[in-house]
């Protein structure tokens, strides 16, 4: 499994900075976003580390559906499938990427707008 040292995300799958985990399989990890945006903010990573979007690779396929899989398994799970959701793959500088370890965020509880801002 590739992790990267000083990696937020790599460290906090690791357990080694505490997070309120709500969903975890043998690719993914989710946790509550800190600064939630919404009733409901999870992030959910894959294990390994991949910078963001645009480094995944073709060998990346299965994680990335695995992702989107667990969004959607955790939206079931926690009731908010029907009334619905959103996720969001923030890339690089104008998507607004601020940790470089891949992830989706999950959010729910409200209606959201579109285009986003
Ligand atoms: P980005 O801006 O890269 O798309 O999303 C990064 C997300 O990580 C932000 O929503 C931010 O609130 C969240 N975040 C940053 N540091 C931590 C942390 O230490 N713990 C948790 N749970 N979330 C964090
Ligand atoms: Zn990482």
């Amino acid at each position: 499994m590739v992790t990267k040292p000083d990696c937020l995300f790599c460290k906090i799958i690791a357990g080694e900075i505490p997070s309120a985990k709500v969903y975890e399989d043998d690719q993914c990890f989710a946790f509550n976003d800190i600064t939630p945006q919404a009733p409901t903010h999870i992030l959910i990573v894959p294990r390994q580390h991949i910078d963001s979007l645009d480094k995944a690779e073709g060998m990346d396929r299965d994680v990335l559906g695995s992702l989107l899989l667990a969004a959607a398994e955790i939206a079931r799970e926690k009731g908010f499938a029907d009334a619905g959701y959103r996720v969001v793959v923030n890339t690089n500088a104008d998507g607004g990427q601020t940790v470089f370890h891949l992830h989706v965020h999950l959010l729910a509880g409200r209606p959201f707008v579109f285009p986003p801002g």
